[in-house]
């Protein structure tokens, strides 16, 4: 941070003269929050200035817990005054042993589910490279199938399933073996994507080479928000069976609670063979990344993919505080109240306003402006909030809606107040 007496001698009044000199022009939230942030509680950030912003972005998907909420901060203090081991190699220790027990407690056994657990590198990127070669590797098939729409990190392997053609423009590489389908549902809607699907796989002459694993969000959050129906969900569960084709769900966005369950394929009622978590996985906006196995897939020699950072002791201690919130029976009760009161809120702003859209589910949203004034409108929407303390980013095709994604535990009166300034910028 520049002092206030260096800022003013540099003419630079709110001190971001050192980000246009130093920092990477790659850099984009930035951008669209042009603030200095400072402190942060629960749903509220405040800038060096003391201005408070309602938080309905959450650290892109990765403060579902909020800012330092206090249970976990208080562990994170205690690891770290204890002298406890801090480091990222795939060692033992005791914070790992307490998350894989409290995962295996907590998340898998209530719901039946058998998986073992890849530590990977720190980001969903990262989550998803190794599902990939996993699946790979387990079915000797190199092509992946993916999702118009779908999203899955900015890495080449991730690029490579993920539609957005700039971000896949800027890989300066080809980025092959994989191969789209329509989703079910998205601005450019194909009647039977799933009837389309299955004649590809079906027709041995269809020119498809079959994949290792079909790849999905069962709601594509950068994609625009569009949700998969549960009967397309066990359809495509069906079909991946049918095929020996593994089914990876990336839950790096609407996992860990975002959607009003844990996993975004509960209320589904399928079992992905491979499911990539991140983003508060961690708990405290700490980076971690994991891929959930079906136990017959751990298929990897000892080393085959290893690195650096594969489990930071303070991200297992956060998620693990985290986790104990979804052991608890009052938690669920309290998420749906408030995933209704939000998606009342919602609806009461879009029905003052026809021409706009609204889609989502538990505590993900869209509001869509292509009808509406489009791409600029909800660009000129978002800014107009951020004026007025409210960080909302935007998605979709050509980032035509602006996506609502608040902490999961925000309290009421942020939930109102958020609300209260999107009304007012839409
Ligand atoms: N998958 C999904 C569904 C995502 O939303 C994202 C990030 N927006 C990623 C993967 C990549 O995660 P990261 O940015 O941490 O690499």
């Amino acid at each position: 941070m520049i002092s206030p007496v260096l800022a003013s001698s540099h003419n630079d009044p709110d001190g971001t003269a050192v980000f246009e000199r130093m920092e990477s022009n790659v850099r984009t939230y930035c951008r669209t929050f042009p603030a200095v942030f400072d402190r942060a509680k629960g749903a509220m950030l405040y800038d060096e200035a003391g201005r408070g912003y309602v938080d309905f972005f959450a650290g892109a998907g990765a403060l579902n817990y909020g800012h330092n909420p206090d249970f976990i901060k208080q562990r994170l203090i205690d690891h770290l005054l204890s002298d406890r081991m801090v480091q990222g190699l795939d060692l033992h220790s005791g914070a790992k042993r307490d998350f894989f027990e409290r995962f295996e407690a907590t998340i898998l056994e209530p719901r039946g589910l058998d998986y073992k657990i890849q530590l990977c590198g720190p980001t969903g990127a990262s989550a998803v490279e190794a599902a990939i070669k996993l699946a790979r590797r387990v079915t000797g098939r190199s092509n992946i199938a993916s999702f118009t729409g779908g999203w899955h990190g900015m890495s080449n392997g991730c690029l490579a399933v993920t539609g957005n053609r700039a971000h896949r423009a800027a890989a300066g590489a080809p980025l092959d073996s994989a191969t789209f389908f329509p989703f079910e549902d998205g601005p450019y809607r194909l009647a039977d994507s799933l009837g389309y699907i299955t004649h590809l796989f079906e027709d041995p002459n269809s020119g498809l080479d079959l994949p290792a694993a079909i790849i999905l969000e069962t709601v594509q959050a950068e994609g625009g928000v569009y949700l998969a129906s549960p009967e397309w969900l066990r359809g495509l569960r069906a079909l991946c069976d049918r095929f020996g084709v593994l089914m990876i769900v990336d839950d790096v966005q609407v996992g860990c609670g975002r959607t009003g369950s844990f996993f975004s394929f509960e209320s589904a009622g399928i079992v992905p063979d491979l499911v990539c978590l991140s983003k508060s996985i961690g708990g405290y906006g700490l980076p971690m990344a994991i891929v959930l196995m079906k136990r017959a897939l751990d298929q990897w020699e000892p080393g085959d993919h290893t690195g650096t950072f594969r489990g930071n002791q303070l991200a297992f201690v956060a998620a693990t505080a985290a986790l104990e919130l979804w052991g608890q029976q009052r938690f669920a009760a309290e998420l749906a109240r408030r995933a209704a009161k939000l998606e009342a809120q919602l609806r009461a702003i879009v029905a003052a306003r026809p021409k706009l859209a609204l889609r989502g589910r538990g505590f993900i949203w869209a509001i869509d402006f292509a009808e509406a004034g489009g791409p600029a409108a909800a660009a000129a929407a978002g800014r107009r909030a951020f004026e007025k303390g409210l960080l909302i980013e935007r998605c979709g095709r050509d980032d035509v809606a602006l996506k609502i994604l608040p902490p999961i535990t925000i309290d009421d009166e942020a939930l109102r107040l958020g609300c209260a300034i999107l009304s007012e910028a839409v």
